[in-house]
């Protein structure tokens, strides 16, 4: 298919740009290189550095590539500066995105992967968590993208749009071959920080909250390989084919782990310790978020090939230890 990628330079985004380049899609980015790379989109693709929200720019590149189908990848994702900045969320994550929306409307683009969140679930009232629980989100991020969601069920009531909006939990890791992987400034993530706290790069680990009702006191969550991800919105492309489907599937492993596990299994693969400090609680943080992932299994034969924490802790090493400044390396 012809494929444009809202967010194609960013960390998720530009390893489906790869993936659907490899199964034979016809692959454009359209990036505001906000936080996207440039140098993570492979020679070949062509990349339209515009933002989302530019009407003109979108439906021109919608056209030019004579796009049958838009995987949105491009949104502002950090939990904790959301609560600090929420109108900065809704003005991205919402405003920009539905001009998104109308562009592709205009053009006749009626199929859409969108990037949701466990988030959108907050404080969920069940563990594992299936797609039928209550949406409660506790942080500004996740109600962005609640709201997105609940437009697109609306368009695929009114206009015909078939979406699938998937529900990502913890993304982590990097391609396998090194070439791209997590490179967010400021990073906030946990693997990339513990890495970066291993190799004295950057300071102790602050670890948030050592009092949640979890086995060992530190918040659990649910990890999963980019690639394992990314491949999913590639897999759900046929079921797009017929009009208005609306979509919603979990994705992630379904494995829980928590932060000091998260730690130990940085400490084994590299050989060295993580320098840590016990913090407060991250304002946002919900206790435990992990899938129950039997949808995405059992509608689009969705396998994680990274199926445990190690598997993927070792792809973000090798980035890491090979790009100490990430792109700019
Ligand atoms: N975390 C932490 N220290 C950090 C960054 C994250 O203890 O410096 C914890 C955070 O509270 C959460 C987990 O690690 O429980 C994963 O956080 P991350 O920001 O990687 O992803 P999120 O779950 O917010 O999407």
């Amino acid at each position: 298919m012809n494929v444009l990628v809202v967010g194609g330079a960013g960390y998720i985004g530009s390893h489906c740009v790869r993936q659907a380049a490899a199964a034979g899609h016809v692959v454009a980015v359209l990036d505001d290189l906000s936080y996207g790379h440039a140098e993570s989109v492979p020679a070949g693709v062509k990349l339209y550095r515009a933002d989302m929200g530019d009407q003109a720019a979108v439906r021109a590149a919608l056209r030019e590539t004579r796009a049958e189908v838009v995987i949105d990848f491009a949104a502002f994702t950090n939990v904790g500066e959301s609560v600090q900045r929420p109108e900065r969320y809704h003005e991205n994550n919402v405003v920009r995105t539905e001009g998104l929306l109308q562009s592709m409307l205009a053009e006749g683009v009626k199929k859409l992967v969108f990037s949701s969140t466990c988030a959108t679930y907050g404080v969920p009232e069940r563990m594992p968590m299936t797609e039928d629980l209550p949406q409660q989100p506790i942080n500004p991020y996740g109600a962005t993208k609640l709201a997105v969601e609940r437009r697109l069920r609306e368009l695929a009531g009114s206009h015909g749009l078939s979406f699938a909006a998937f529900r990502y939990f913890n993304a982590a890791g990097a391609s396998p071959d090194g070439a791209i992987g997590e490179d967010h400034s400021p990073e906030t993530h946990l693997i990339p920080l513990a890495i970066a706290a291993a190799l004295g790069r950057r300071p102790p680990l602050k670890v948030f909250g050592t009092d949640y009702p979890t086995p060992d006191g530190t918040c659990l969550r649910d990890y999963v390989h980019v690639d394992d991800l990314s491949r999913a919105h590639l897999d759900v492309l046929p079921k797009l084919a017929q009009p208005g489907q609306a979509l919603f599937y979990n994705l992630g492993t379904g494995a829980p782990y928590s932060v000091k596990e998260v730690i130990a299994s940085v400490a084994r693969i590299l050989g060295r310790p993580v320098p840590h400090e016990l913090a407060e609680r991250r304002e946002g943080d919900p206790p435990a978020l992990y899938a129950d992932a039997a949808k995405v299994r059992r509608e689009l034969g969705w396998v994680p090939r990274y199926d445990t924490l190690d598997s993927i802790v070792l792809t973000a090493c090798h980035w890491h230890l090979a790009r100490p400044k990430g792109f700019a390396s």
